[in-house]
């Protein structure tokens, strides 16, 4: 789960991490207000969407009178900004962060997150900071500092200075380093982020270290256990196909591809996948059933797949253990007869009532392939998508 940057900034607050003078205005009369307050003669009007990239597009701007702060406010809000971390329909802007301008000598790049390779909490630092980190990586990979925090022993001061020392930071800063850190990795644990990024973290003439940006994810899987994370949820930035498929109880991530996946248990959707991948095709969408379904669950599943756009043919994969195959035929004449399917379907249906799902599905009369290969039901519906 994502939150907003002003909302990640107030919790960078309660540990301890610097951030600049702001708040958040819903209309350009409140932006403007709020920039009187924070009094100044420089505000910054920062779209808030979950994704970056947002200077590049348009998305921060630099306003040098009040007034520039209420136009800048009335461009943004009620529309979507489309960034290099959005897809092409980009994010709507609801709200705004307004903060004070600072001063920049130097932008850094700081972020905490889980390792996967090591299963430890890591750090990463660079001093090619405000830009893209994934192309530092890429081409100047030795721009990338991290350290990795054991977990018995938990941070130690050597990391951050390792760090600080990368970033060329000098005196009291490298200390204001170490408290930034420190706070960075209580509210990781604190809250179960999966991580927090800082970039820009900049800093100001006036030598002080401040989180310029903030971003921080949240572990699906943990996030229940904290009611004050779940209250800044915003389902307006999030993908409306995969909230509708958690209150159904469904496992749906959108992808970009042209094939509609159905199928039960993750790994076989996973294999399901590779291997339209392996045909030349392109899976749109990962889905779990799951085991126990219901003929409700699967229309609603059927549906979702057909309300994306980019779906041009269907495969559904299912081997019947748990799962009933007749069960999922039901589901899915179920759910055509509330919507009408424009691109064709390719039905592969084994195991528990297999013959039993078929015939239903044979008799229904509806326009399906049905296979029971699934190397062929791959290869079947990525022509069948190409065709389309
Ligand atoms: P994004 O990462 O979405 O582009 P940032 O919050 O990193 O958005 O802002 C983009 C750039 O705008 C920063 O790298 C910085 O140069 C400038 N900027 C943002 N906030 C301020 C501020 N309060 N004062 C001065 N410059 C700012
Ligand atoms: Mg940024």
């Amino acid at each position: 789960m994502n939150i907003h940057e002003y909302q990640a900034k107030r919790l960078f607050k309660d540990y301890g991490i610097a951030v600049p003078e702001g708040n958040p205005a819903d209309t350009p009369e409140h932006a403007e207000q709020v920039a009187r307050e924070l009094g100044g003669d420089g505000w910054v009007v920062k779209a808030q969407v979950h994704a970056g990239g947002r200077g590049k597009v348009g998305g921060v701007k630099l306003a040098r009178k009040h007034r520039e702060v209420f136009d800048f406010s009335r461009e943004m809000l009620g529309k979507r900004l489309v960034t290099v971390q959005t897809d092409s329909f980009g994010l709507p802007v609801e709200k705004l962060l307004i903060e004070k301008i600072y001063p920049i000598k130097n932008e850094f790049y700081l972020s905490v997150l889980v390792d996967r390779v090591s299963g430890r909490v890591m750090f990463i630092a660079s001093a090619a900071g405000g830009m893209d980190i994934e192309t530092v990586a890429k081409e100047s990979p030795e721009q990338i500092v991290s350290v990795l925090v054991h977990p018995a022993a938990g941070l130690q001061s050597y990391q951050c200075r390792k760090l600080a020392f990368a970033l060329q930071l000098q005196g009291e800063q490298i200390r204001g380093l170490e408290t930034i850190m420190r706070g960075m990795y209580h509210l990781m644990l604190a809250k179960d982020a999966s991580q927090i990024e800082i970039n820009p973290l900049i800093l100001t003439d006036q030598g002080q270290l401040l989180a310029l940006d903030a971003k921080i994810n949240f572990d699906d899987n943990a996030v229940a256990a904290h009611p004050d994370i779940v209250d800044m949820r915003d389902p307006g930035q999030e993908d409306e196909k995969e909230n509708k498929a958690q209150q159904f109880g469904l496992n749906y991530i959108t992808l970009n591809g042209t094939i509609g996946c159905m199928v039960n248990g993750a790994g076989l959707a996973m294999a399901t996948m590779d291997l339209v991948k392996l045909k030349g095709g392109a899976p749109a969408n990962f889905l779990d059933v799951g085991g126990g379904t219901t003929p409700e669950k699967v229309a609603e599943a059927f549906k979702l797949i057909l309300s994306d756009k980019n779906v041009k043919a269907v495969l559904i994969n299912i081997f019947g253990g748990i799962v009933q195959c007749d069960i999922i035929a039901q589901g899915i004449l179920a759910a055509v007869k509330e919507i009408n399917i424009n691109v064709p379907v390719v039905v592969r249906l084994e195991g528990t009532n297999a013959e039993a799902g078929r015939k239903l599905l044979a008799d229904s009369g509806l326009n399906l392939v049905a296979e029971t290969d699934l190397a062929l039901a791959a290869e079947q519906v990525v022509a069948l998508a190409e065709g389309a």
